[in-house]
């Protein structure tokens, strides 16, 4: 079953956005397989940016990403990578969807409340950047209410 990093950025925590964040993901029927709070170093948040180590944003973005502790994630199901991100919605608020994440609880850019991996190889990376210890491997007893 694919899987993939959700991040609840420093903002979302701050504001308050956790359970609602985390519950978006579970009544669609995903499976939470990790879980963590966590204030990540300078050189880790560059790491986990790396691709977008040029970009103009970057520096701005490390600042962002540092500025207090992140919900780190890792949920499982049928296709989560492509929906997971359509859930998050357009990576500027203000072009998301009516519905998704960062229409119902954000404005800017750079203030955009959660991560998710664009790709199932970036969802490969990330998790192993994340959660070098690991996830559990739990198996839900609803697994036959959701998939057919
Ligand atoms: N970002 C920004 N300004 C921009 C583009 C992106 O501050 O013009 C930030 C924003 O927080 C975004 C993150 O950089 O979520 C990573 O950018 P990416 O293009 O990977 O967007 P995402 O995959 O998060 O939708
Ligand atoms: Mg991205």
């Amino acid at each position: 079953m694919e899987q993939t990093f959700i991040m609840i950025k420093p903002d979302g925590v701050q504001r308050g956005l956790v359970g609602d964040l985390i519950s978006r993901f579970e009544k669609r029927g995903f499976f939470l397989k990790g879980l963590k709070l966590i204030t990540v170093e300078r050189s880790f948040a560059e790491k986990h940016y790396e691709d977008l180590s040029a970009k103009p944003f970057f520096a701005g973005l490390v600042e962002y990403i540092i500025s207090g502790p992140v919900v780190a994630m890792v949920w499982e199901g049928k296709n989560i990578v492509a929906t997971g991100r359509k859930m998050i919605g357009a990576t500027n608020p203000s072009n998301a969807e009516p519905g998704t994440i960062r229409a119902d609880f954000a404005i800017e850019v750079g203030r955009n409340v959660i991560h998710g991996s664009d790709a199932v190889e970036s969802a490969r990376k990330e998790i192993a950047l994340w959660f070098p210890e690991g996830l559990s491997n739990w198996r839900s007893n609803l697994h036959s209410w959701i998939y057919e």
